[in-house]
Parts: C-alpha cells; sequence; structure tokens
C-alpha cells in the first residue's frame, strides 16, 4: 500500500470503492430501462413524445458518466491491488487524501485535474 495513507485511510478508501462500485453497478442496471430508445410510433402527444427525448438524452448523460465513473472505479481497485493507489496517473505525485476521501476513484491529482478541466474548456 502507498505509504503515506495509514492503513486506517487505506482501507477506508477501500471500503468506499467497493461500496461506490456497487452503487454505480445497481443504478447503471435500473437505468438500462430508462435509457431506451423512444418508440416514436406510441400514441402519446407531442409535448409529452418531447419529453420522452429529453428524459431519455439526461438519462443517456447520466449513463455514459456512470459507466466512465465505474471505469475509473475499477482502475482505482486495480491500483490498489498492485500498490499504486492514490498515485496521479499524470504526474506521479502522490494524490492528498482529502481529495481521495471526497472522490474515491480520483486518477489524477488536484494540479493535474484542474490543468485537464482547463484544456478542456478551450
Ligand atoms: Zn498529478
Amino acid at each position: 500500500m502507498s505509504k503515506y495513507l495509514t492503513l486506517e485511510q487505506s482501507i477506508e478508501l477501500h471500503q468506499k470503492l467497493l461500496s461506490l462500485k456497487k452503487e454505480i453497478e445497481d443504478i447503471i442496471n435500473v437505468s438500462n430501462e430508462s435509457a431506451k430508445p423512444v418508440n416514436l410510433d406510441e400514441p402519446i402527444g407531442r409535448i409529452s413524445r418531447m419529453d420522452a427525448i429529453q428524459v431519455q438524452s439526461i438519462a443517456k448523460a447520466t449513463r455514459e458518466n456512470l459507466i466512465l465513473k465505474s471505469k475509473q472505479v475499477d482502475a482505482s481497485l486495480e491500483d490498489y491491488r498492485n500498490d499504486r493507489y492514490g498515485i496521479c496517473r499524470m504526474c506521479s505525485n502522490t494524490i492528498a487524501y482529502t481529495r481521495l476521501s471526497a472522490r474515491p476513484e480520483s486518477p489524477f491529482c488536484l494540479d493535474c485535474q484542474s490543468a485537464i478541466e482547463k484544456r478542456a474548456k478551450r
């Protein structure tokens, strides 16, 4: 285990990752239903059809976020097993415990994450 975390912290973060994984899997299973394509032949009014399309696109976006998050959780669990958990994938510095506690699946340290977000906005 990464030496900068205490044993308690590392156990706590591992627990968080495991429950996060379960939580995400549950939501993905439920949202499979609402992400189904809208059947335009169904006899529903114009407005409710637009609502249905909107709900569907929100469900799809949420689902894509969840799938990304679930991949990050899996990668973090993999890192955990390989004693690399909490190491930033970009700069190889350690990720602060406070950050991991809030987002245990974080693949990057705060500096790298801000740099990525800045780049994405351009
Ligand atoms: Zn970094």
